[in-house]
């Protein structure tokens, strides 16, 4: 592997040839659509000259986001789409979020909910927050100095390392990890550490943690429920994280967004663990809990201290998240609990359906405690890694997973697997499984 920002870029490349040709190519074709619709641009140049191929000027992008590319889960759907396969990749349900939201969320429209919210929220959202994080943890919030509203957790977490993470500073992530967390941290000027999880079960290596905190770490990033794995954190692992955090006087940053998805055991803030919440960040969503991925409403949670650094960031990345569906959240957050028991067993019907499938297909499907997500190992049938495994899903057999190399430091960690999700009505996930049934063969 390189180290430096080209050499990462060359690294991801040389895995993908194939597969995913979406460099500066992919980027030019946008650049010449957004040009001849955008009517400002499109003037000056159909005044001036159309520009050919060779002497459009090259794609440019800011030294700390050279490295990445277009993501995974935009390459992945877009691909489904050109070859008409089974998308269980991106995680976005096909299915829609509950009629009483949506409701909400007209009415709001209706009401004349549309100018701009309070910059931290529409303080009965912050309210309403704040009173499940209280139902969820026992935890005692401030809403109004400890709750804020973001633009999807995605929001969240780049307020948080943007508003909280110096230039240099050191962050420690459990690889794999979800993509958008390298690219905010080095956004921020992280220095990045990784811890990896490894199968059958993704357990914290504990050693391998103590040797890597140090007093020079600012902040562990956790994601628990996990994905991509469906791995949760145990009591036992949080809390040796926590002293670990606690002795160090390191932050700790908690994406929760699968928290309701929690199967096989008791979902655990770490900010609920003694002595955490003062050094914690508590992230989530409304999108996976109610199926609403496309609203885009997220929060942060965390003690004044830090709150200010969060909302500094939120400030001027989007200043304020938009007011009707801010105003339909609230009737989300307090619907009934039976409406979390029934999501529970609706995904867990479907999670049956996907792991049995992938079973009787002959990967090796490893446990998934939590999240829509299932990892398995594709290496019986005999393809070169997890990208040209992918690529054989797609066009051979027409259903699309996810390859998580692209979520470790070294890709090479990854090699061996893929992700499916089971966020699609069953009937699309039994024809996904009928498809890998009759096309895909082990060779070992
Ligand atoms: N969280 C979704 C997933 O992991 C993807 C979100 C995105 O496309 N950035 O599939």
């Amino acid at each position: 592997m390189y180290l430096d920002t080209h050499g990462v870029m060359l690294r991801q490349f040389s895995f993908r040839s194939s597969l995913l040709p979406f460099s500066s190519h992919s980027q030019r074709s946008f650049l010449k659509s957004a040009s001849s619709t955008h009517p400002r641009i499109g003037a000056t140049m159909a005044t001036i000259s159309t520009q050919n191929e060779s002497t459009q000027k090259p794609v440019q992008v800011a030294k700390r986001l050279e490295k990445f590319k277009t993501t995974i889960f935009t390459q992945m759907s877009t691909l489904a789409v050109k070859h008409g396969a089974i998308n269980l990749g991106q995680g976005f349900p096909n299915f829609d979020g509950p009629d009483f939201v949506k409701e909400a969320a007209i009415q709001a429209i209706r009401d004349g909910k549309n100018q701009y919210a309070r910059g931290h929220g529409l303080p009965q959202l912050n309210s309403a927050v704040a009173a499940r994080f209280r139902e969820d943890t026992g935890l005692v919030v401030d809403p109004e100095k400890e709750v804020t509203v973001t633009s999807g957790c995605t929001e969240a977490i780049a307020a948080t390392m943007l508003g909280l993470i110096n230039p240099g500073d050191e962050v420690i992530l459990f690889a794999p990890f979800y993509d958008s967390y390298e690219a905010t941290l080095s956004m921020a000027g992280a220095k990045v550490k990784g811890i990896t999880l490894r199968p059958p079960d993704f357990s914290v290596p504990l050693e391998e943690l103590k040797a890597a905190v140090s007093n020079k770490t600012r902040a562990i990033l956790l994601n628990t429920p996990h994905n991509p794995t469906g791995k949760m954190f145990t009591r036992e692992e949080l809390e040796t994280i926590a002293s670990l955090c606690i002795e160090n006087d390191v932050l700790v940053f908690s994406d929760e967004v699968y928290d309701k998805l929690a199967f096989e055991m008791d979902h655990i803030s770490i900010a609920s663990l003694p002595g955490m919440y003062e050094r914690t960040v508590t992230m989530n969503s409304l999108g996976k809990t109610f199926s609403l991925t496309g609203w885009k409403i997220g929060w942060a949670i965390a003690p004044t201290h830090l709150t200010w650094g969060i909302r500094q960031a939120h400030s001027y990345l989007t200043f304020a998240t938009s007011t009707p569906m801010q105003s339909a959240a609230i009737a989300a957050l307090k619907a009934p609990e039976s409406y979390f028991k029934e999501l529970k067993r609706d995904y867990n019907a479907k999670k049956e359906i996907l792991v049995k499938g992938l079973k009787e297909v002959g990967f090796e499907v490893f446990p998934s405690s939590g999240t829509y997500f299932v990892v398995v190992d594709h290496t019986p049938f005999g393809l070169e890694n997890d990208v040209a495994f992918c690529e054989y899903l797609i066009k051979e057999v027409g259903v699309v997973a996810i390859p998580t190399s692209v979520f470790y430091l070294n890709p090479e960690e990854g090699k061996n697997l893929v992700r499916f999700t089971f966020c699609k009505d069953e009937e699309t996930l039994r024809s996904a499984v009928e498809r890998m049934k009759l096309k895909l063969k082990r060779i070992v």
